[in-house]
C-alpha cells in the first residue's frame, strides 16, 4: 500500500490543502447542517474507505471496490478537513443528503444548464451532473411550463455601457393582478412589483420603488400603455428620463421586456404551483449565473452574490466588482444568437407508439399529459390519448416528449388569460443570453472552467465558488 505520507507534498498539494482548510472553516452554514454534513460524511460507507485511503494511502486499482473506484483517478485531488470529504475545492456529497442538495440547486426551478453549471463549482460526487440533469427533466413544476416549440430568429439589442442605465419594463396579469415588471438591459437583473392596478399613478409608484434602490435610469424601453400617459411622461421628464417606446409594427423592439414578462409569469406560476413566495423565487433568478456565463445578474449589477440556502463559501459572498462584462456580454449575444438562430432550424420530431408526451395548443396556458397511441397520414401529425378522456389530433409543434412520471398535473387554480409562456427550461434564460436549443444530458465532468497548472495538475481557485 502505497502511503501518502510517504509521498512528496507539492506545492500544489500545500496550496490545496490551505484552501480546503480555510472552506471548510469558513463554510457560511448553519452549525446543525454542518454536523449532518459531517454525520453523513462518516457514515457513508464509500466516503469512510476514502478517508481511510487518503491517510494511509491507496491500493492497487485492482483491489479498490467498486464504490471507491470512481475515485480513483482524482485520489491525489481528495482531501478530508474538518469532517468534510473534497474534490479540490468541491465538497463530495455523502449518498444520503445527494437528493436534499440536487433540491437545492433547482430551487426556484433554474434552468438546467444553470443548475449544472452551479453544481460543478460546488459539489462532486460521482455521476453527480445525469442526476441533477434527471431531476429537472423529471421536475413536473418545470415540465407543466416548458418552453413552447416555435421560436423566431432572434434580434439582438445593443447592450448599453453601463449597468441599469436602460431598462425595459412592461405590465403583466397574473391570477387577475397587475405587476410591473422591469429589467435591466446590462444585468438583467429582474425587478417584479405588484400593482393595485394598472393607472399612471401606480406605476409611477412602482418605479419609485425600483429607483430607490438602484437611481434613475437614462432610458426606459416600453410599450405605450400607461408608460406614454401625460402623468408618467411628465414624472420621467422631471427625473431626467427617456422613454422610448415600440412600433406597434415592430413589437419585437420591447423584446428585452417581453422576455422578462414570460420569465416573470414562470416565476409566478411555479411560485403558485409550489406555494411559495414568489420574491423567493425572483431573488433565485437574480442570484444564479445567467444561462452559459459564471456570472449572475446579482454579480454584475450589485458585485455581490446573495446568501441562499445552498452552502457557499465565505470568500464568495464578499463583493467582487466583475471586470470587462461589456465586452463578455456582447460576445455571449453574438454566439447565443447564432446557436438559437441554428436551433430554429431543427430537425423534426418523430414519435413512436406509446411515448408519454406532454401536448398543448396556442391557447393552452401550459402542457398536459398524455400518451401517442396512433401516427396520422398526414405529415407531423399524432394521434394523443389523454387520461381518461377520447383521443385529440395534435401536429408536432404542439407535442413534446415527456420526462416526468405523473400522470397529469394539477389544474391550475389561477385564471391567466393572458399571453402564455414561452420559456422555462431556463428560468433564467434571456434569449439575447442564453440558447434555449435542447441540453444534451451530460457526461460527468469533474472539471469544468478550469486550468492546468506547468506539472498539469488541474487547479479551480476558491474564489469560483459563487452561486
Ligand atoms: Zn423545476
Amino acid at each position: 500500500m502505497l502511503s501518502r505520507n510517504n509521498l512528496s507534498v507539492t506545492e500544489h498539494d500545500k496550496e490545496m490543502l490551505q484552501i480546503v482548510h480555510s472552506v471548510s472553516i469558513h463554510l457560511p452554514m448553519s452549525p446543525e447542517r454542518k454536523l449532518l454534513f459531517r454525520k453523513e460524511t462518516n457514515n457513508d460507507e464509500t466516503l469512510s474507505l476514502l478517508c481511510k485511503y487518503y491517510h494511509e494511502g491507496w491500493p492497487e486499482e485492482n483491489k479498490v471496490p467498486a464504490d471507491c473506484q470512481p475515485y480513483y483517478k482524482l485520489r491525489n485531488s481528495i482531501y478530508f478537513q474538518s469532517g468534510f470529504a473534497f474534490l479540490e475545492d468541491k465538497i463530495i456529497v455523502p449518498k444520503n443528503l445527494r437528493s436534499d442538495v440536487v433540491k437545492l440547486i433547482h430551487e426556484g426551478h433554474i434552468g438546467i444548464g444553470k443548475c449544472l453549471n452551479r453544481s460543478r463549482k460546488l459539489f462532486y460526487w460521482p455521476k453527480m451532473s445525469q442526476e441533477i440533469y434527471q431531476y429537472v427533466m423529471q421536475c413536473h413544476t418545470c415540465e407543466k411550463f416548458r418552453s413552447r416549440n416555435c421560436h423566431e430568429p432572434l434580434l439582438p439589442h445593443k447592450i448599453p455601457k453601463l449597468r441599469f442605465s436602460k431598462i425595459g419594463a412592461d405590465i403583466l396579469e397574473f391570477a387577475k393582478k397587475p405587476y410591473l415588471v422591469v429589467v435591466d438591459y446590462f444585468s438583467h437583473w429582474l425587478e417584479l412589483i405588484p400593482l393595485p392596478d394598472k393607472s399612471a399613478k401606480s406605476v409611477i409608484s412602482g418605479f419609485i420603488e425600483i429607483f430607490s434602490r438602484f437611481g434613475f435610469p437614462v432610458e426606459i424601453v416600453s410599450d405605450n400603455n400607461p408608460f406614454n400617459s401625460k402623468e408618467c411622461l411628465d414624472y420621467f421628464k422631471s427625473k431626467d428620463i427617456c422613454l422610448t417606446t415600440s412600433s406597434p409594427h415592430y413589437p419585437r423592439s420591447n423584446g428585452m421586456a417581453e422576455k422578462a414578462v414570460d420569465i416573470s409569469k414562470n416565476i409566478l406560476k411555479k411560485a403558485a404551483e409550489d406555494s411559495v413566495d414568489y420574491r423567493e423565487y425572483v431573488m433565485s433568478y437574480n442570484n444564479a449565473p445567467l444561462a452559459g456565463m459564471v456570472v449572475s445578474p446579482s454579480q454584475i449589477l450589485n458585485s455581490r452574490t446573495m446568501r441562499t440556502l445552498v452552502p457557499i463559501t465565505e470568500k464568495a459572498l464578499e463583493p467582487v466588482v466583475i471586470k470587462n462584462i461589456h465586452k463578455l456580454l456582447i460576445l455571449k449575444q453574438s454566439i447565443n444568437k447564432s446557436k438559437f438562430d441554428r436551433s430554429v432550424r431543427k430537425k423534426e420530431v418523430k414519435f413512436n407508439i406509446g411515448d408519454e408526451v406532454v401536448y398543448r395548443t396556442g391557447k393552452d396556458e401550459y402542457w398536459k399529459k398524455g400518451k401517442i397511441v396512433k401516427k396520422c397520414k398526414e405529415p407531423r401529425s399524432y394521434w394523443v390519448e389523454r387520461d381518461g378522456s377520447f383521443p385529440i389530433r395534435r401536429t408536432t409543434n404542439h407535442l413534446k416528449k415527456s420526462f416526468s412520471n405523473t400522470k397529469q398535473f394539477k389544474t391550475s387554480y389561477y385564471n391567466d388569460d393572458s399571453r402564455a409562456t414561452e420559456d422555462n427550461t431556463t428560468l433564467n434564460s434571456d434569449p439575447m443570453i442564453s440558447s434555449p436549443a435542447r441540453v444534451s444530458p451530460p457526461r460527468d465532468v469533474v472539471y469544468d472552467n478550469n486550468y492546468c497548472t506547468r506539472s498539469g495538475r488541474v487547479v479551480k481557485p476558491p474564489n469560483r465558488l459563487d452561486l
